[in-house]
């Protein structure tokens, strides 16, 4: 079975529709997706009336920004009832933090020679409720004042450069209790990219698992074979189960197509294993 429990469309910053989406998931040969936005559930009931019109399982799903240890880590909640009001309020508040930063990045880049960043940066946006540093990068990948994304972010919006906004997202135990009130899985997404020292990377994974959090993605698009072996070993060591996501946003950009990843490592309990 193909399984890919991570993905991100235009309600976030993807490029594609929810419906587009499980299109491309049935295409590639995926048997069981999930669409996880960032901070965002709002593409949930498109995904899932596309999926079940294909034959596609589904999974709901986000991926909620939190602030461990003065950095960003991103933790997925599977299987979530995207009604419960836990959620969707503390969700609407970390997009509304969003918009605040926006404004804020929007003064840094006019600082740096760029005015009117933030009208350009909304001509990216689909979904009015959220905006992303990767519409900034958009704009100023259109405007020529960058050559690709990646360039935007290495000179403009990635973590200390120079229109960086640092963003005080919500704690982990925040969103763990979120998700735990959607009925939903806590996973640990992509936890290769942390930029943590060891000891940080330590508590990361003991204070989750103190607050019930209960996965860790060991195959994702942006982990080289070792962290996957890494990770595997982790899981196993830390009691956790292991999840399986491509984090694909557009066609052409990033590593991996949806579902184009090593299958799970044997020997780990599936972060899937209650529902497919
Ligand atoms: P935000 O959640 O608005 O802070 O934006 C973070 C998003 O930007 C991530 O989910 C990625 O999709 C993208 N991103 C972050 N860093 C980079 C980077 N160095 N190059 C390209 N995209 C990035
Ligand atoms: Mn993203
Ligand atoms: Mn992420
Ligand atoms: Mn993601």
């Amino acid at each position: 079975m193909n399984i890919d429990l991570h993905s991100h469309s235009r309600q976030s910053d993807g490029v594609l529709s929810p419906a587009e989406l499980a299109a491309r998931a049935h295409a590639n040969g995926v048997d069981w997706w999930a669409l996880s936005d960032h901070d965002e559930t709002s593409g949930l009931a498109e995904a899932a009336q596309a999926a079940s019109d294909l034959g596609l399982g589904f999974i709901p799903g986000v991926e909620i920004s939190v602030t461990f240890c003065e950095k960003t880590v991103h933790i997925l909640g599977l299987q979530i009832d995207p009604g419960n009001r836990d959620l969707s309020a503390g969700l609407a508040a970390i997009r509304r933090s969003r918009f605040e930063r926006a404004g804020q990045m929007a003064d840094r880049l006019a600082d740096c020679g760029i005015p009117n960043a933030l009208e350009g940066a909304l001509r990216h946006v689909d979904n009015p409720d959220l905006i992303s540093r990767v519409h900034f990068a958009r704009h100023l990948l259109e405007q020529e004042h960058v050559k690709s994304l990646q360039q935007a972010f290495d000179r403009y919006l990635g973590d200390g450069k120079r229109a960086f906004v640092p963003i005080q997202w919500v704690s982990l135990e925040q969103a763990l209790g979120w998700i735990r009130a959607a009925g939903g899985k806590a996973v640990i997404a992509h936890p290769g990219r942390y930029k943590y020292t060891p000891q940080q990377h330590d508590a990361l994974f003991q204070v989750f698992k103190d607050l019930g959090g209960q996965g860790v993605e060991v195959i994702t698009g942006a982990h080289t074979p070792a962290q996957s072996k890494r990770y595997a070993k982790l899981a196993a060591a830390y009691g956790f189960q292991a999840s399986r996501g491509s984090d694909f946003h557009a066609p052409g950009v990033g590593r991996v197509d949806l579902g184009a990843m090593p299958d799970l490592p044997e020997g780990l309990v599936p972060v899937w294993q209650d529902w497919i």
